[in-house]
């Protein structure tokens, strides 16, 4: 089965806006084992369009079109579709209902602009949008289906999620899915890749996917069979190859984030934690607080930018700075040790470090920073040597701070 995403939009290519659509709605369909074969990209061109979606209807048995259905005069994708598919705009009733119940339950009235989104193709269903007023639409024609989603990315996330993807699961999906997520910390793609795959032989029902980002490597497992148990024990065999390889570093099997983890393990503790922030400048402690009912469990958070602030706010001894510099195992410590205290709390986090991307030195380069976690068992620090890029350099050392609160959180008990 041939799959063609088409993202439509002058924004989208003339490089004002990054296509974001088409790749999420590839990742969902891969999780219910459907891999696309073409992504196209089209402006609001009438002619262009409609030739797009003819050629994409010739090569693919799955179109999925983005944008341009909105209300206005601009979105014209509607009108490429009647053009290609030769059926006309009928009114909807149902469809212009669930939009005016939308408007009237925000208290505003539905602007007449919005009768325009109840036309839709003739024979065509349709996919209800929660949170725009643009439906999906589907035309089923041919043995080929074609399916058109609206543009905002929000609305095309949960259209894809509720709508589509139940959708296709029931029409074109053969046989059963079992997916397992592995997130780990603390080692890269490439050398989890060594470690995993000569103990590992993958049949060809399943895939293995290493899907990295600040907060670490995710592993995707995905296995089809015709039954139930043909899908999972491939699935289940795998993951268990790899637990005994890389165990160490996972921290999750699951959608829990490492913030959602160190939360989870403060809470069931009954503990709190504090922590001071020097190149990170709060992004831990933002971190942190994203996670509903982080009151519970975080004090405090302080940021100590300057020299001065690292002595005035966190007690560490201007001679251990002097020595040993601002961005050091010593002072990171100090750092950490010192918020424990004056916070009163059983967890104190610190970051000190240059997140570039000027102010290295050969002996202390951009992209050194150091982390370190004080508890009741004393403190212990870790050095990271990252890279050049400041926003991931900031981002990776809040997710290596997280993962050391972690490990300290569970040695602790
Ligand atoms: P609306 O009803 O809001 O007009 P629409 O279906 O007409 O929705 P567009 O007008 O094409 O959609 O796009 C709406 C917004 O979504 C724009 O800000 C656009 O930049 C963004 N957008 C459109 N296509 C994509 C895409 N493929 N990836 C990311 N963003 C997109
Ligand atoms: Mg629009």
């Amino acid at each position: 089965m041939n799959i063609e995403l088409i993202s439509i939009g002058d924004e989208i290519i003339s490089g004002h806006t990054i296509d974001t659509n088409s790749a999420y709605i590839a990742s969902k369909l891969a999780e219910i084992n459907l891999w696309v074969a073409y992504k196209s990209a089209v402006g609001d061109d009438l002619k262009k369009m409609e030739e797009v979606i003819y050629q994409a209807l010739k090569r693919a048995d799955l179109v999925i079109t983005t944008g341009g259905l909105g209300p206005t005069d601009d979105d014209i994708t509607k009108r490429a579709i009647v053009k290609v598919f030769k059926r006309n705009l009928v009114f909807q009733e149902d469809v212009l209902d669930d939009i005016r119940k939308r408007y009237e339950a925000r208290g505003i009235k539905m602007p007449s602009i919005n009768q325009n989104q109840a036309l839709l193709p003739q024979g065509a269903i349709y996919l209800p949008n929660k949170i725009g007023s643009a439906v999906g639409i589907v035309i089923i024609d041919e043995g080929k289906i074609f399916v058109a989603l609206p543009g905002v990315p929000r609305e095309v996330e949960t259209i894809t999620d509720e709508e589509l993807i139940p959708f296709l699961e029931s029409r074109i999906r053969q046989g059963y899915i079992k997916m397992i997520k592995i997130r780990t910390h603390g080692i890269i793609e490439s050398a989890l890749a060594e470690k995993i795959l000569p103990a590992t032989k993958l049949p060809e029902s399943v895939h293995l996917a290493y899907l990295p980002s600040f907060s670490g490597v995710d592993l995707r497992i995905v296995s089809y069979g015709a039954t139930p148990e043909m899908a999972n024990a491939p699935a289940e065999n795998l993951a268990k190859q790899i637990r005994e390889a890389i165990g160490e570093y996972i921290y999750n099997e699951g959608n829990e984030t490492l913030e959602m983890i160190v939360g989870k393990l403060l809470r069931e503790r009954k503990q709190k934690l504090a922590t001071a922030e020097s190149c990170t400048a709060g992004l831990l402690a933002g971190k942190i607080t994203s996670i509903p009912g982080s009151s519970d469990y975080f004090e405090r958070g302080v940021i100590t930018y300057s020299n001065r602030s690292k002595v005035e706010l966190l007690g560490v001894p201007e001679q251990v700075i002097e020595e040993f510099g601002a961005v050091s195992a010593e002072t990171a410590e100090k750092m950490a040790v010192g918020i424990r205290e004056r916070a009163g709390v059983d967890y104190g986090a610190a970051i000190t470090g240059i997140a570039g991307p000027d102010g290295g030195t050969s002996e202390k380069p951009v992209g050194l920073i150091f982390i370190a976690v004080a508890s009741a068992r004393g403190v212990k620090s870790k050095r990271l040597m990252l890279g050049r890029d400041r926003e991931m350099n900031r981002m990776r050392s809040v997710y290596s701070a997280l993962d050391l609160i972690r490990r300290t959180i569970l040695e602790s008990d």
